[in-house]
């Protein structure tokens, strides 16, 4: 009865529109609607479960549905400072684009741009053709095609190659990526059968050779990316293979997975295949992701002969895995700066995080520490291990320095939670019960909002 006679008090929805805690807010109107009919919703719930007595008065009615209605307006794709030092953090985003690449995607994004003309001939272009000449002279490749990501990319050349027929492939190199790409299963969806070979520690060239019948279409090989085979192990070299597949007129297809054009042997990391050396193999299809050891956007690049590009281009699964006009733009900076292997070490982030000295890590944790000690919040410089991401380099993690962060009043876990559920969140991570930020993936102009995050946690 009570109960009833308080549910009647509940202002309507026009009636608190009106109030001008909402109608000064700076939000659409179908937004700042939908905000207040949730709170009033929230308020005749707890009326009814009996949590709630009286109601609150329509200020402040008015205020928590603004309140709600501003938290709504936060998209939930944002912004976040990378604390993990896991450099091609996947849940992260991957790859961090180079100034030049944003600028290059915000110049287009906006506007008309020449995706498909031709402005010199004043006719149709190709959206190809921004990036192919470029792709070819960094990588020395014959001819070469982008879609969407690495897996649209397989997907595509199985598809063209493949169907109706078998693929050849190791049982060493079953590779199974995150969200449920398998190499196996792919295969299926192109209507292809996989025909594997060897064993899983050991696969010959004869193993191919055997396989080889009639129905063969092509020979793959895939990039362990994410695990590695070690200790009683063997594949046949890339050129050996491609020269099993010139015998039998067969074309060598390689998923390289995260594709790397830079040599990564100066920030020791060893046991990464360039893409370079494919191409000089005389691999016939190469394809590795955009948004990974490239350093660039999302994105599937395919390199290879011109005659089975030409086939990709034209097979309809091409225009449901093209590229936009954001993504060429990005791509395009990001391989220009590849013509200078120095300037791209500088300039892209990817290169630039892994390639980061000790030294210089040291004095950004010390820097970070000394200025958490001029707010009050007490912090430690410690040794961590950084990891490239990104599904590659599964063996190997990079020294680097962190700053432990003492969480005060709180629990570790409750500081890792107070700097993640941020506006701008801050991602960290929990080693051996202390609170770390690798100082790797921290830009030198986070630092003051890192800062200003941890006082507001510990006040
Ligand atoms: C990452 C990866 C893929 C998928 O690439 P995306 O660009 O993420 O679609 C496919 N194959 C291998 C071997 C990979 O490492």
């Amino acid at each position: 009865m009570e109960q009833q006679g308080i549910l009647r008090k509940i202002p309507k929805v026009d009636e608190l529109l009106s109030h001008p805690a909402l109608s000064a807010l700076d939000l659409p109107a179908g937004s700042v609607r939908d905000a207040v009919r949730r709170e009033l919703e929230a308020l005749r719930s707890q009326v009814l479960s009996g949590a709630l007595e009286s109601l609150p008065d329509h200020d402040a009615i008015a205020a928590a549905a603004g309140e709600r209605a501003r938290r709504e307006a936060l998209p939930s794709l944002r912004p976040v400072i990378n604390g993990t030092g896991v450099v091609l953090h996947t849940n992260l985003g991957r790859a961090c684009l180079s100034r030049r690449a944003a600028e290059a995607v915000a110049a287009v994004a906006g506007g008309y741009s020449t995706l498909e003309y031709d402005v010199e001939r004043g006719c149709r272009g190709s959206r190809h053709s921004h990036i192919e000449d470029l792709l070819a002279l960094v990588t020395g490749a014959e001819a070469a095609m982008v879609v969407n990501n690495n897996a649209a990319a397989v997907l595509l050349i199985l598809s063209a190659i493949g169907r109706g027929g078998e693929v050849a492939a190791s049982r060493g190199e079953m590779v199974e990526i995150g969200g449920s790409f398998r190499i196996p299963e792919i295969m299926t969806q192109c209507g292809c059968a996989l025909r594997e070979v060897g064993t899983t520690n050991k696969t010959h060239l004869y193993d191919y050779e055997n396989a080889i019948g009639p129905e063969t279409k092509a020979l793959l090989r895939v990039h362990t990316s994410n695990y590695r085979i070690v200790g009683f192990s063997e594949r046949p070299p890339l050129a050996e293979l491609v020269e099993l597949g010139r015998r039998h007129g067969l074309p060598v297809i390689e998923d390289l997975g995260s594709g790397s054009l830079a040599d990564l042997t100066a920030f020791d990391i060893h046991d990464e295949p360039t893409v370079q050396q494919s191409v000089k193999a005389g691999v016939d299809l190469i394809s590795f992701s955009g948004d990974k050891l490239l350093g660039g956007p999302q994105a599937g690049l395919i390199l290879g002969k011109k005659r089975y590009i030409d086939q990709l281009k034209k097979h309809p699964l091409a225009r449901a895995v093209r590229v936009d006009k954001m993504t060429i733009a990005a791509l395009r900076e990001t391989l220009y700066a590849y013509l200078d292997p120095a300037r791209a070490r500088e300039e892209i982030p990817a290169l630039s995080m892994l390639g980061e000295s000790l030294p210089m890590l040291h004095s950004r944790a010390a820097l970070l520490c000394q200025r958490l000690a001029d707010q009050g919040c007490a912090a430690q410089v410690v040794e961590a291990e950084s990891q490239v991401g990104g599904g590659s380099c599964p063996a190997q993690t990079l020294p680097s320095w962190a700053v432990a962060v003492e969480p005060g009043r709180l629990t570790v876990d409750g500081l890792e939670e107070a700097l993640r559920r941020r506006e701008k969140p801050v991602i960290g991570r929990i080693s051996q019960g202390r609170y770390l930020l690798d100082v790797r993936t921290l830009r030198d102009e986070e630092l003051p909002d890192v800062e200003a995050a941890v006082k507001e946690a510990l006040q």
